[in-house]
């Protein structure tokens, strides 16, 4: 079969369905009410805000929460409102967004890049162990792709040497782990709302958590210094102005209603493509043990025979089925070195970067016919060309 890149018929020419999604009748009628009340900013009076931290608290099996303008700010309000600082360490998964580690730096502290678990690209809690140093004062497991770390493990380190837990859940919303929500599993949780991802306001992202002392702290970080029943101009702590806006969260509120809807899709989606991949050639990438719901952000694969990247990536992108090549380690970037972040050894993130490709998310969202689109094109790509070094 002529592949599409040679000149053959391509597997698609369909357009995938695109994301976010346009805006529902919901989402409309808040954000003209927030639009139309003039408080667009969420210290003027509006509930929106308030509305959205308490919904989330409320699915993150936490009583508190605090909106902020981006998960980024999320990771470094949460780590700064625990006390995380400079002198100190914090660990990060190798296998992440880049932002996971410059949150920490934001925060004065050094990121520890420690690799993830080979089977399900998690952060791996041996790997932690042995990353482990008098100065290390918090983890930040990341729930990659929707699907949850395995917290058990890590929260039994976090335990055993007094460190802080940041749960990185910011491709997570509404995922479960032994059937607790994820961002309740430790001390804080950090959801984003940027374009990308499951619930999107174009930017924004929101911090949960349990202690009421977390909160007063995380809170204060993200408004000025403030305290949550003190002076307007009272600014006891340093903090600064974090905040999502009201029209931001009258787009992310009603989507809550839709979002188990959308995730289940986004699951059957992934189900047909494990069921249909021939294992031969590639599988899907397997969930840490104890996920009760994925949230599907991304199917990752992992292909099992030799190949050539560059050409895969752009014969699957003739064919109509674009694939996303995926995170390169954090501890291969210079800059994260430059900055002072430590790197152990990480050869699950480097096996993961030549191996692992992923579809995205919008792509989840398209009806089986488009699972098959998936496992038809790549077998016919994978099955076409002689792999690297094999002449
Ligand atoms: C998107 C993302 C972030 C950063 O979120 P922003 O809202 O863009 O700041 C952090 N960590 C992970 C794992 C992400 O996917």
């Amino acid at each position: 079969m002529t592949l599409a890149i040679d000149g053959g018929t391509p597997v698609r020419t369909d357009p995938w369905p695109s994301w976010p999604p346009p805006m529902d009748d919901a989402q409309r009628a808040l954000v003209t009410a927030v639009l139309d009340s003039g408080q667009w900013g969420a210290t003027q009076g509006g509930k929106a805000c308030s509305d959205l931290v308490a919904a989330f608290a409320r699915r993150s099996g936490v009583e508190h929460g605090v909106a902020v303008g981006n998960a980024t700010l999320g990771l470094f309000a949460a780590l700064r409102g625990l006390g995380v600082g400079p002198g100190d360490e914090v660990i990060v998964p190798a296998y992440t967004f880049v932002a996971t580690a410059t949150a920490v730096l934001l925060a004065g502290a050094t990121p520890v890049i420690a690799d993830v678990d080979a089977t399900d690209l998690h952060l791996s809690a041996p790997a932690v162990a042995a990353a482990l140093t008098p100065r290390t004062a918090a983890l930040v497991p990341v729930h990659l792709a929707g699907s949850p770390a395995d917290m058990d493990p890590l929260n039994a380190i976090a335990a055993r040497h007094g460190l802080a837990v940041v749960e990185d859940a910011a491709q997570a919303h509404g995922a479960t782990y032994r059937d607790r929500p994820v961002g309740g599993l430790g001390d804080a949780g950090v959801y984003s709302f940027q374009s990308s991802k499951a619930m999107t306001a174009g930017e924004g992202g929101l911090v949960v958590c349990r202690a009421g002392e977390v909160h007063e702290a995380v809170w204060s970080v993200c408004n000025v210094g403030r305290t949550l029943d003190g002076a307007w101009y009272g600014h006891p702590r340093v903090g600064w102005n974090l905040r999502l806006t009201e029209i931001q969260a009258a787009l992310l509120l009603p989507w809550l209603d839709r979002l188990d809807d959308e995730i289940d899709r986004r699951n059957a989606f992934a189900a047909a493509v494990a069921r249909d991949l021939p294992p031969e050639w590639a599988s899907v990438v397997p969930q840490p043990p104890g996920t009760t719901r994925d949230s599907r952000h991304l199917l990752m694969l992992r292909v099992h025979v030799p190949f050539d990247r560059a050409f895969l990536l752009a014969a699957m992108a003739a064919e109509g089925v674009p694939l996303d090549g995926g995170y390169p380690p954090l501890g291969t970037m210079p800059a994260l070195a430059e900055a002072g972040a430590r790197t152990e050894p990480c050869p699950a993130a480097e096996a993961a970067a030549r191996d692992v490709l992923w579809v995205r998310q919008a792509m989840l969202m398209d009806d089986p016919a488009g699972a098959a689109h998936v496992v038809e094109a790549l077998t016919k790509v994978l099955a076409s060309r002689p792999g690297p070094g094999s002449g």
